[in-house]
């Protein structure tokens, strides 16, 4: 029960960068770290794990909770029960783990982002980072745990030591669920990751009808429009405008930001911006602590204040 067992999160043959967080995770703990991952070229990096176990199905059927299990039914089998397992904590991971976690009757603590040594505790983050809470599992069996990405790659341990290689066949595979395909996102031509000034706007545009405003104050700017995740959500603005964990990170010259709070989940996708200007009419709104500049008011006033400037020219 001393090993931890990584699944890994692979699409159309990348290894996603998320998984060195589940392995950092296991170096914090102390736990050998054994990566299960599809037989395929997948590009690992080696140096931090204590074992490879590849298995002989594709990514597709990888990601199918019923093959799941009975693929972690064959590693226990040989290798007994790890002492935990780690997953991403993406749609694919999480759905996954769940799945585990109720066929195995093991306690699960999902979108980990801390975890405390000395007390043996593991931490998640509720409402954006305003609450956290700290879980830690009863019993001595199994556990299972999902890893919030970017959280413990800085914790990464070097192995010292090639990792040993073992391939797992004959896995049942007939399932009553057949993966179809993977659907891309549409593209719209513009690619918000290249822009160098971006015009982001929130939840507080409150209607449709009035992006169209701010798309015109962009056009006048000349700079690109984008926006928090509601707003892609109403569909306001297609997915790929979208600035966040779940969109796209940028790093523009200029990033101004209307009616935006200010969520981790946002943040991260844009705070390494050049300049940040952030309009709010809420003065304690997280997004000031990032902006180099602050307008603390009606994002409409303001905009409506700046077309009327730039049309004056
Ligand atoms: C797994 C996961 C992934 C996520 N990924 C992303 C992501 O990629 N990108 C992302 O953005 N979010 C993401 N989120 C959502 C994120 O947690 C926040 O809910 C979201 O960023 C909030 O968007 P917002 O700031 O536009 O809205 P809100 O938090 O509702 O903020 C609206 C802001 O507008 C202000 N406001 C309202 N009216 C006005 C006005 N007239 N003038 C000026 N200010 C006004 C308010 O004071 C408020 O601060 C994710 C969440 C989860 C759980």
């Amino acid at each position: 029960m001393s090993y931890a067992l990584v699944v890994a999160e692979t699409r159309r043959n990348i290894f996603e960068e998320r998984n060195m967080d589940s392995i950092g995770l296991c170096s914090l703990m102390g736990k050998d770290a054994f990566l299960l991952i599809p037989f395929g070229d997948y590009n690992v990096n080696e140096q931090y794990l204590n074992g490879i176990i590849k298995v002989k199905v594709e990514e597709s059927m990888f990601l199918n909770p019923v093959v799941m299990v009975n693929i972690l039914e064959k590693i226990m089998a040989s290798h007994g029960k790890p002492y935990l397992m780690v997953f991403t904590n993406s749609a694919s991971g999480t759905e996954l783990a769940s799945y585990a976690a109720g066929y195995f009757n093991v306690p699960i603590i999902t979108d980990v982002s801390a975890y405390d040594k000395e007390r043996g505790t593991f931490s998640k983050s509720y409402y954006s980072d305003k609450i956290f809470g700290e879980f830690k599992p009863s019993g001595e069996g199994t556990f299972i745990i999902t890893v919030r990405s970017g959280s413990f790659k800085e914790n990464l341990c070097d192995r010292n030591a090639n990792p040993s290689l073992e391939i797992v066949e004959d896995v049942e595979t007939n399932t009553t669920r057949t993966f179809m395909e993977f659907v891309e996102e549409e593209k719209s031509g513009i690619d918000i990751t290249k822009a160098e000034f971006l015009l982001s706007i929130g939840r507080g545009t409150g209607n449709n009808e009035e992006v169209a405003e701010y798309e015109e104050l962009a056009k006048l700017l000349k700079a690109v429009i984008s926006g928090s995740r509601p707003v892609i959500d109403k569909l306001w603005l297609p997915k790929t405008h979208q600035v966040g964990t779940s969109g796209k990170t940028v790093k523009p010259k200029v990033y101004l930001a209307m009616g935006i709070s200010g969520a981790f989940q946002h943040i991260a996708g844009m705070k390494d911006s050049d300049c940040i200007i952030a309009v709010n009419k809420d003065p304690e709104a997280p997004i000031f602590q990032y902006a180099h500049y602050g307008i603390i008011g009606d994002m409409h006033k303001v905009r409506d204040k700046l077309k009327e400037m730039l049309k004056e020219g």
